[in-house]
Order: C-alpha cells, then structure tokens, then sequence
C-alpha cells in the first residue's frame, strides 16, 4: 500500500508538470502507466485475502489492460525442475495454463530469463528463437514483449504480452513493463514459494485444515532467518503457577532451601552470560533479584510460613502474592518497577522446587512467539538463547525492534493473535529478511532459504571496509562516525575505521533494564565505551525516552499523541534529578577524553540554555566535590523539531556543535509518522522542505564555525549522500553496518560537482524534479548498490 501512495502522488506531479511545461512524455511514463503501478501494488494486498490461481488471473489481465495488450502471460521459473511454466494467461487458451512449459534458454521466453534481458519483437513468429505451442491460438499475434522478473540474482519467471499485427511495441512500453516486472517481483516470489510448498501437498495461505498457518506475512524489525520449533511465551498474568493455591505433592523445608540456593546459582550463571553480552545491562541486571532472595520479609517469611507447617509451593505464592499487592499499589515509583523482578524470582524458586524445566532450557535455540516484549524482557530472552522473535501486537514498544537488530536477533510484527495459539514445538521459518513466517514450512521452501543464505553470507564477506580515513573522490576529507544504541554495536567496527562516535542513543541501556540504572552505574557503562574510543570523540546524547522508546518500569501517564507530549528533553527538564544523574555519569566518565554531548528535541532557545544551566550545574557541583570529570565537553544539539529552522542561526551561537536528527525532522516537518507504515511513501527525505531545511541549518553552522554531522537514516543512503556533502555537510554518522559502503560512495563523489547539483536540487519546487536529479545524480555518479 504504501507504494501505491507514492506512485499516486508522483502521477500527479508528472499530471501537473506535462500539462505546465511541456515536458516530453514519450520519455517518461504515461499516466495510464503509472496507474497500473498503483492497480498492481494493491495485488500485494489482495493476495493477503485471495488464492494464488485469482491472484495471477487478476495481474494478467491487469497488465494486459493496462498496456493494451491482446495477450498477457505469467511463466515461473521452478529451479528444482528447470521448467519455466505458464501459470496464468489472459488471451491464450486457459487449457494451456500448467501445461506448457519450457527449459532454460528454450523459446523466446526461456531465452529472456537465461540471459537475464527483454526481448522485444516486431514479429515474434518470425524469430528463430520462437516456440510455437499447437493450440495456444500464439499463431494471432506477432508484437511480442518479455521481461524477466528477478529479484537480486534470483530467477523468478518472465512476464510476457503480446499484441496483433500492426500494433508493435514501443519503447514507453518496455520501460512501464521493466517497473511493473520490478513491482511485481516479491508478489511472484512468494507466490513461487507457496506453489513449490503446494507440491507436497499443502493449502493456500491461511489456515490449513487442521487450524493451522502455513505462510503469514508480517513486518521485518530486525533482519535475519532462523529456522527452529516455536515457543509461545504466555504473560505473566496467565500464567497458571501464580494461579494454584494448592499443591498436591507435599514438600519439605529442606527441598524449599535447595530450590532457594539453585536459583542463587542460576541467577549468578546468568548474571555472567549478560556481562559477557552486553557490558550496558552489566551492572547488576539480577541484583534486585539476588537482593530479594536473601531478604528476611521476602524469602524469610515464606520459611516462616514452611515451618509452621504450609506446603513450600502453597507458602510461595501466598508471599508473592501479597507482595506483589504491596509493590503495585505503592506511590513510590521505584517500589513499582520491582514487580516484574518479584514475579520473575518466584517463578524461578517455584520452577526449581518443582523440579519443572526453567524456562532458559524450554527458550535456547528457539523462536519465540508473543503478544508484546518488554526490552527488558527480550534481553533475558537473547541471553537465554533465542534465536528469533514473532510478536503479535506492534503495539508501543515497537524501539525492541531497534534493540533486536543491536541483539542480532531476527524479529517480525504480525498483527495476528491467533498464533499464540499455535502448537509447542511446531516447527517455523522466520524469513526476518522479507516479514515472513512459514509454518511446518515443506522441504524445499527449506532448502530454498538455506540456499539464500549461503548467497547473502557471500554477498556481506564481499563488502570490504576501506581502510583509513574516509576520502571523496577528489581527496576531500569526510568524517565518517558510528551510531550505536548499545556498547556491544561497537563489535561490528574497528575504531580504525571510524572518526568516533556520532551518536550514542543512551536510552537503549535505560529501556534493556527493569529499572532506572543510578548514577554509579551509568558511568561504569559509558566509561567502557570512552575506553575503548583511543581518545577519538565520543557523542552522548540524553535521554530521549518516550514517543515510542518506552521503559517498562515507567508509569508514563497516557497520552493522546506520545510523539508530540512528554518526551525527551522534556522529559529530562521535568526529571532534573534524572537528568543530573546522567549527566554528571558522562561528565565522570568522559574524563581526560574528547567528549560531546547533546540534546535530543531541542525545540527552542530557551530549551537548550536551560538545558545547558543544568549541565553548568553538574559541573560546578563536581568540581566542588573534586570529582575526576571532563570540565570541558562540548555541547551541542540535535536539530530535529522544525521549529529550530527558522531559529537556527541564534541556536548556532550558543551550541558547540549540531547534528541534524533527520528522522525526526522529516517526520514533524511534513507531519509523516515515521513508526506508521500506512504513511510510509509519504516519508520522504528529499522533500523540497526537508532539503532547504537542511541547507539552511548548514549554513548557519558553517557560519557560526561549529560542526554540522547527520545523524539520521539520510546520512546512509547512497544517494543523498552527494547533497549532503554539496551543500557543507563533512560529518556523517551511521549505523554500522553502513560504513563500508558509506565509505565507498564517498570514493565516488566529487565535492565540487555535487555543489552544483545540490544547488540545483535546492531550485527544485517539485518533489518528483528532485527525484528526477536524484536518479541522474545516481546513473552519473554510479554509486554503489
Ligand atoms: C533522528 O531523529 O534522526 C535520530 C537520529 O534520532 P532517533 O532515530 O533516535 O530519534
Ligand atoms: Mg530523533
């Protein structure tokens, strides 16, 4: 759907555009062209809905009505087989669907797919290549047009139409086939997938006849496939321990004590497992728990209870419950956001009494499927050794997809309850790559993904880091800096590779845990990552909680638009205890280093002074304690909230440094929810607004001599990035997994040319002219990918 929208909206622009300018539509697309774009995207949905026999029938005569064809034909390559076969067809017999089928390299259609290119033909009939079928009425018509569908090197079938005598081809019509052979690419392979499942006999999408799924598709969080039985992890509130006041088998004090000291020993086991993993969750992740376990009125009241003669499960729950009553029903914040830790030491000592298999033995290796995750909770599970996650609801902690891709662990939304109905065990392909789940997936659709793997695990060895600093082509220095969320991203880099870190986003440490980290232990975790740095810069950023970043132990009061209420900065100004609490941890622990940091969602003037007071504040106060801190860190801000534009030359006064958050900006300046894929094809960076915006915040910080870098997702597309550079932009920080091609394209681009394009582009009034410059800046300057 959302590519409907922006191909509706580009039809309009290229509608205004031919109508004021006179622009050469032979050129380009035809409005009908684009319209069949539009009708074909809607397929993906109706494919949601229909069967796979309806759902080809629909595109062939869609196509074959769209391009003012007499014959229109699907053919799909089977690999296992090497047969290309006809699978729908408006215009030749019906009959011949299934039945005609030919090798690779056989026929005009087989040659189009062998050799991967369109074959055009005045008088198809009349190519020695042509392969006549008796009986397909073929004979009637001469124009012929083949495109091969593929997605990256992978063969999926052709596309073929045809037309009468007389009525040939023309070169608008290859480019509208080449798009819709493109778009209609993932639709076919899936399609493709689903028939090779049907060979050993299987249903169509949806539930089977024994109730069950066979292929859903869903949303991709964090990229990957994992292959494994699924495990659906119950909430807490079902879960039927917490539920039994009775207990049929009688225990005794002595097994109550040695379930208390294996859960010691696991809790301790585990606590090493997450300090191996994630150095940010390091510091006493399970100290509330071991904490609990030694406690008189917690542990010593069950044995109160055992040994005046309750059953040890039966005295279990009776504490638990009562002190779950108590910490829930407290005022006091801190007392609240122990529940969970409360529940999940119960578990374990009731897990151990019982003799029943903890939960990390039932969760390693396996793919979990669930309603919603805490961060918290996806932690334990990536420690306990998941290998994939499935959730139902996209619901508000959607930012576990951002900590899954920092946890390598492969995860999908799929607005679908049903599923955690589904057996133990069964086993699941999580295609994390696509958004797509297979149930009980057949042999083949297995092999089939065992074979991608192989390719992609070729593809990413083949992406080499450039060594050293990062160079445009003619010699211009660029700053190429990292992006991370957790101290464990920086594993995927060496420090020689990169200019420092860009952007920290210290929320992440804050959403993996139970509760808020002190003062003690923020500074252990971002000292480790000052460390690491050989005194290369480090930029904090504050706490930027809140939109769709939520903490489970946080009681945020319900808000009608989170996006636009109390978050970030301004959560941090009205938690100014919180607030100086992380700030005198960065101020300690950058000591001696070269240290930045930031605000995120500076929306004023006032807002950053008032900020910075506060930082003032923590560095008078640490002086005054004769603390080891860094006395002068620089301060800048994330330009993100458009209304700091029109401001911004006042802001470049007072901040040592900007870094334009683009993900934000773009959002709130065109008023596109960037977590809301129904909005998705609006969300585009090289709006006209955005990319004046961004000229304009450049300028002022030029001017001002302090640094400009991007932050956002714009500073890892290939193809912004020659405007970044033209309009000043020398500081961009990345994911990363981005920087070896980040470093590449800048390789390729000469600053003095792509100041001239980028002027161009700011000329543009329209978003497609831009998108027009964009893709001959691309074509011009071959950029990678
Ligand atoms: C941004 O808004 O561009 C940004 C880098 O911050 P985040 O994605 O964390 O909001
Ligand atoms: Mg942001």
């Amino acid at each position: 759907m959302a590519l409907y929208w922006k191909v509706r909206l580009i039809s309009t622009v290229i509608h205004r555009y031919t109508r004021h300018n006179n622009f050469p539509t032979g050129d380009i697309m035809t409005t009908d062209h684009i319209k069949m774009l539009c009708d074909i995207s809607e397929l993906n949905s109706l494919f949601e809905e229909s069967s796979i026999d309806n759902c080809l029938q629909k595109t062939v005569d869609m196509v074959a009505e769209h391009m003012n064809a007499d014959v229109c034909s699907i053919y799909i390559y089977d690999e296992n087989s090497g047969d290309l076969v006809l699978k729908a067809t408006r215009g030749l017999d019906p009959q011949s669907v299934n039945r005609i089928t030919m090798k690779l390299g056989e026929g005009l259609v087989g040659t189009a797919l062998k050799e991967l290119r369109i074959i055009r033909e005045d008088r198809g009939n009349s190519n020695p290549l042509f392969k006549f079928y008796p009986g397909t009425n073929e004979e009637l018509y001469e124009a012929f047009l083949a495109v091969p569908i593929v997605r990256g090197r992978y063969r999926i079938g052709v596309l073929v139409i045809q037309r009468k005598r007389g009525n040939p081809f023309v070169e608008q019509d290859i480019m509208a086939m080449k798009a819709t052979a493109s778009q209609l690419a993932t639709l076919l392979e899936h399609i493709k997938l689903l028939l090779s499942t049907q060979q050993v006999p299987s249903p169509e999408p949806g539930i089977t006849d024994q109730g069950l799924y066979r292929f859903l598709k869903g949303k991709s969080a964090s990229k990957g496939i994992a292959l494994a039985p699924a495990v659906v992890k119950k909430d807490i509130k079902h879960d039927i321990l917490f539920r039994r006041k009775t207990f049929e088998e009688i225990f005794t004090l002595e097994q109550f004590e040695t379930a208390l000291k294996n859960t010691e020993i696991q809790l301790e086991d585990m606590q090493r497992r997450v300090e191996e993993k994630l150095a940010d969750a390091a510091s006493l992740i399970f100290a509330s728990h071991l904490l609990m376990l030694k406690d008189q009125g917690f542990v010593g009241a069950m044995r109160d209870m055992i040994r005046i003669g309750e059953n040890p499960p039966s005295a279990i729950v009776a504490i638990f419950l009562k002190y779950k009553g108590l910490f829930s029903e407290s005022p006091n914040l801190l007392i609240r956001e122990k529940v969970q830790d409360i529940e999940d030491l119960t578990k374990r000592i009731m897990n151990n009494l019982l003799q029943q298999v903890p939960e990390e033995a039932v969760y390693r290796d396996r793919i979990i499927i669930a309603r919603d995750l805490f961060p918290s909770e996806l932690l334990m599970l990536s420690i306990e050794g998941i290998i994939g996650v499935i959730l139902v609801s996209g619901g508000v902690t959607s930012h576990v997809g951002i900590l899954a891709r920092s946890l390598k662990v492969p995860l999908v939304f799929i607005d679908e309850p049903d599923l955690l109905g589904l057996p133990e065990n069964i086993m699941v392909l999580l295609d994390a790559e696509q958004g797509n789940v297979y149930i009980s997936p057949a042999e083949e659709i297995v092999a089939r993904f065992r074979e991608q793997e192989k390719t992609r695990t070729a593809l990413n060895e083949r992406q080499t880091m450039i060594k050293g600093p990062a160079l445009t082509k003619d010699g211009s220095q660029v700053r190429v800096m990292l992006n991370i969320n957790l101290l464990s991203d920086m594993q995927q880099v060496s420090i020689d590779d990169i200019d420092g870190v860009g952007l920290y986003r210290t929320e992440f440490p804050f959403m993996i845990r139970n509760s808020f980290p002190s003062e003690e232990e923020q500074y252990f975790i971002y000292k480790k990552l000052v460390d690491q740095m050989n005194g290369k810069p480090v930029t904090f950023r504050t706490l930027d909680i809140g939109g769709d970043k939520v903490l489970s132990y946080y009681d945020v009061p319900r808000e009608e638009n989170p996006f636009l209420g109390m978050r970030s900065i301004r959560f941090s100004l009205q938690h100014e205890d919180l607030f100086k609490q992380q700030i005198r941890a960065i101020l300690r622990a950058g000591a001696g280093s070269n240290l930045k940091i930031m605000f995120p969602m500076i929306s004023s003037l006032d807002e950053f002074l008032q900020s910075r007071a506060i930082l003032d504040v923590c560095l008078e106060e640490l002086r005054r304690e004769g603390a080891e801190y860094n006395a002068e860190p620089l301060v800048g801000m994330m330009v993100e909230i458009p209304s700091v534009v029109p401001i911004i030359e006042d802001l470049a006064d007072e901040a040592d440094f900007f870094s334009i958050g683009t993900n934000d900006l773009i959002q709130y300046t065109i008023a596109v929810d960037r977590t809301n894929e129904k909005v998705a094809a609006m969300y585009i960076p090289h709006h006209p607004a955005i990319l004046r915006s961004l000229e304009k915040i450049a300028r002022a910080g030029i001017a001002a001599g302090i640094e400009v870098s991007i932050c956002g997702d714009m500073a890892n597309q290939e193809r912004y990035i020659p405007f970044l550079l033209g309009i000043g932009i020398t500081y961009l920080s990345v994911d990363a997994m981005y920087i070896p091609r980040v470093k590449k394209t800048l390789l390729e681009i000469d600053i003095k040319e792509a100041r001239a394009r980028a002027q161009k582009m700011l000329a543009g009034r329209t978003i497609m002219e831009i998108e027009t410059l964009l893709d001959s800046a691309a074509e011009e300057i071959k950029l990678p990918g």
